[in-house]
């Protein structure tokens, strides 16, 4: 066991690496923008279609955002340039994702959301209501 103490705490370093702030900022960031990967691929594979759930764009906002802040602190251009516009899409995405999500019906009947200009419900075909629901007021 002491190969196992020696490979993860060593020389004053945890895993081999020098922590600092910083470095806790840039791997956190890393850990969150890679995970939006497995969050998507979960979504996909549940649904057995393409899927890119919300979560996907907040991971990406969140983990790019934090990478950003480390490479401007180490003022790394490749990295900085790299991260400085990948937000513009996150932010788009989630604004397009959270306007569709309002706008829903939601049928009385059977609680299916449909899209914002769809008549009847897709799911039980009664009549949607002339002015979309908010799907938090269905109880
Ligand atoms: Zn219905």
């Amino acid at each position: 066991m002491d190969w196992l103490n020696h490979l993860i705490w060593h020389g004053g370093k945890f895993l081999g690496i020098t922590w600092s702030v910083w470095k806790v900022v840039g791997w956190v960031g890393n850990v969150i923008f890679s995970t939006r990967f497995f969050v998507q691929w979960y979504a996909t594979e549940k649904k057995r279609q393409v899927v890119v759930p919300v979560a996907f764009w907040w991971l990406s906002l969140s983990g790019a955002l934090l990478l950003l802040v480390y490479a401007l602190k180490h003022h790394d251009s490749v990295f900085i340039f790299a991260y400085l516009f990948t937000w513009i899409p996150y932010i788009r995405n989630l604004v397009i994702h959270y306007r569709h999500a309002r706008e829903q019906r939601v049928c009385r009947q059977c609680a299916t959301k449909s899209m914002a200009n769809a008549n009847y419900c897709a799911n039980c075909g009664a009549a949607l209501t002339a002015k979309p629901v908010d799907a938090m007021s269905n109880v």
